[in-house]
């Protein structure tokens, strides 16, 4: 199973997602096409942790709000499925994706702002959340663009050499 990686250019960060997810990830955006869509990022850091390798990709929760310029992302049964993902595999959340169907996949300041709430809170236990952005028109979303955002440096983008 091939993975597609994005790196920050000075290789400080990086983010892993299997083929197979990503794929899940944009067939869900154009599902959801007019209207954003979005979910959670987990799996697991790398040994010499400068990389978040992501394992799963989650829907929409329920109780999520959207329309064709956000997306907030609800929080019903998620801490369940987080909590099976830990308990079976010592999987935990590393971050969120959404949609930007027709638009320029990079971040809203609304986007910024939850970023900074996340990294910034000290329950969440994730100081580097990462942003996985899927934009192009709807039909056809294949934009994809990974942001990290670690706690004291602010947004950095992540690059693919595969896309
Ligand atoms: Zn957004």
């Amino acid at each position: 199973m091939a993975d597609v990686e994005f790196w920050s250019e000075d290789r400080a960060f990086g983010l892993q997602i299997p083929t197979e997810r990503l794929s899940r990830v944009l067939e869900l955006s154009r599902t959801a096409a007019p209207e954003e869509t979005g979910g959670v990022l987990a799996g697991y850091y790398t040994d010499a942790h400068n990389c978040a390798v992501v394992t799963e990709a989650s829907d929409a929760p329920p109780d999520s709000r959207s329309g064709r310029t956000f997306f907030v992302r609800g929080t019903t049964e998620l801490q369940r499925w987080l909590n099976k993902l830990w308990r079976r595999e010592r999987r935990f959340y590393l971050g969120d994706w959404h949609s930007h169907l027709g638009n320029e996949p990079s971040p809203s300041p609304t986007d910024l702002t939850q970023l900074k709430e996340i990294a910034n809170d000290e329950l969440c236990k994730c100081p580097e959340p990462v942003l996985l952005l899927v934009g192009g028109r709807a039909a056809n979303a294949r934009d994809v663009r990974a942001y990290v955002f670690p706690k004291n440096k602010g947004l950095i983008e992540l690059y693919s050499a595969e896309l």
